[in-house]
């Protein structure tokens, strides 16, 4: 099959969240089996005059080509989102630029992919080619929108595909568009796509998305092992698996000694590696850390950037619990890698996660995740069962700090017996999230659509 698909991340080109992971995985993986698959994402912070470029890839599989959108005008300033209108008419562009460009160069898939808003005009507007594609739209954060005033974009047939479809008043939703007309949505886990369907859960599209429930399907993301194994992972310091877990001590003790940080060997070491928004449950971590770090025999460390309110609460919180709680504001590829190989746990307390992939490095990386049953949490996270010796992690129910208190205490008390924590370790290091067993699902979502390998056209 031939696959356009239009993102604003891609790993390693540019990374936010976890959307760039997941748009080079799946890509890479499509292509790996054999099809074709065009990436269109913008090329920022580059001020040379506009075109579409094609970049070269290190260990790109043969029929994944990435072309970067390079418009200094909307992209010449780095950030990846300004948070402002020019994001309307930057990613308008970037939905519009992927459509004419597949035209000019008479690329016609079988199939348009897009991811999230920043991408949904692709899906919004119609291709300028027949007989149009069938489209998909992937839900990766729906807390994101894309959502402006009528006038952050000039009047057009793009402005008109870009309205709000479930507002009376005159705006801009580009998510609400893209999933009105896609002929087909995903959205990254099967909890999160009955989640995403509840008002507690739609961010105000749950109306539109019962509407078109019929046609959304839940696909937990993979995990490109590649770049996410301990065993060869070349931005860690020792190399450890399954099989030969002892490096993981030295990793923890380099971890500690790069921290400057001296905890006992008993004590564990709870990682986080999140932006710093509501969605991750730093509300409950505020309220919860002072009981937490007076309670527990455990040490914070968290990788994060974001909301300053966050920032300045945490920083805060580590200033009077120093040893407790270290924050370390920035990002950093290779702190993340090292942090999960160093920590023992890794605490992801989120509102709601739609899948969360820092969960399933964590788990083979052999740090046991202790995640709120949500979303893709809850799809990926088995809670340990000691009497079985099955399960991968530590699920908690309830979004308050009794919760998270619950989920860490269970944790810590496991931790303290070796035997058993050598068994959840391993149960965690073997579970298998490669796009291998992922993937397949979205190539079904796409074989159906386009009859290209079923036979059958459907509409
Ligand atoms: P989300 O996409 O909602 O941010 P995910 O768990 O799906 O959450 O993906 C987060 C991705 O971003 C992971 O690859 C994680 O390692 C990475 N990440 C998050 N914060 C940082 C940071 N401060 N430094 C480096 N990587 C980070």
């Amino acid at each position: 099959m031939r696959i356009l698909m239009v993102t604003a991340e891609f790993a390693p080109l540019a990374k936010v969240g976890g959307l760039a992971d997941m748009a080079a995985g799946l890509a890479a993986w499509l292509a790996a089996a054999g099809h074709e698959v065009r990436v269109i994402m913008p090329a920022y912070g580059v001020t040379e005059p506009p075109q579409l470029r094609p970049v070269t890839l290190a260990e790109a599989p043969a029929g994944l080509e990435v072309f970067e959108l390079i418009a200094p005008e909307h992209f010449g300033t780095p950030p990846v989102y300004l948070g402002d209108d020019r994001d309307a008419v930057r990613f308008a562009l970037l939905g519009e630029a992927a459509l004419a460009h597949a035209h000019a160069d008479g690329f016609h898939p079988d199939i348009i992919h897009a991811h999230d808003w920043h991408a949904a005009a692709a899906v919004a507007l119609p291709a300028p080619w027949h007989p149009t594609p069938p489209t998909v739209l992937t839900l990766h954060n729906i807390g994101y929108q894309g959502i402006f005033g009528l006038d952050a974009l000039p009047d057009g047939p793009l402005r008109e595909a870009l309205r709000d479809p479930t507002v009376v008043e005159p705006r801009l939703n580009f998510l609400a568009a893209g999933i009105a007309r896609a002929t087909t949505l995903t959205t990254v886990s099967p909890t999160h796509a009955s989640e995403i369907l509840t008002s507690e859960y739609g961010a105000g599209l749950d109306g539109l998305l019962r509407e078109r429930a019929d046609r959304l399907h839940g696909i937990l993301n993979g995990v490109d092992y590649d770049l996410w194994s301990p065993a060869h992972d070349p931005l860690i310091e020792h190399p450890y698996s399954a099989e030969n877990p002892g490096g993981k001590a030295d990793n923890r003790a380099a971890l500690l000694e790069a921290l400057g940080l001296v905890v006992d060997d008993d004590v564990a070491i709870v990682g986080m590696i999140t932006r710093l928004t509501a969605q991750k449950g730093l509300d409950l971590l505020i309220d919860a850390l002072p009981g937490l770090v007076a309670a527990q025999e455990c040490s914070l460390v968290i990788l994060g950037m974001g909301e300053a309110r966050y920032v300045d609460a945490l920083r805060a919180l580590a200033d009077a619990h120093p040893g407790a709680i270290t924050l370390l504001e920035a990002h950093d590829e290779t702190l993340a890698h090292r942090l999960l190989a160093g920590s023992d746990l890794l605490l992801m307390p989120s509102r709601y996660e739609p899948c969360g992939l820092t969960q399933l490095y964590a788990m083979r990386y052999g740090t046991i995740p202790v995640v709120r049953a949500t979303g893709g949490l809850a799809d990926s996270v088995q809670h340990f069962d000691p009497l079985t010796g099955e399960g991968t992690g530590v699920v908690f129910r309830d979004y308050d700090v009794g919760g998270i208190h619950w989920g860490l205490t269970q944790a810590l008390a496991w931790h303290a017996e070796p035997a058993l924590w050598r068994q959840l370790m391993t149960n965690a290091m073997r579970s298998d999230f490669s796009w291998e067993k992922q993937g397949p699902a979205y190539l079904a979502v796409y074989s159906a659509l386009s009859g290209a390998v079923s036979g059958a056209k459907q509409d």
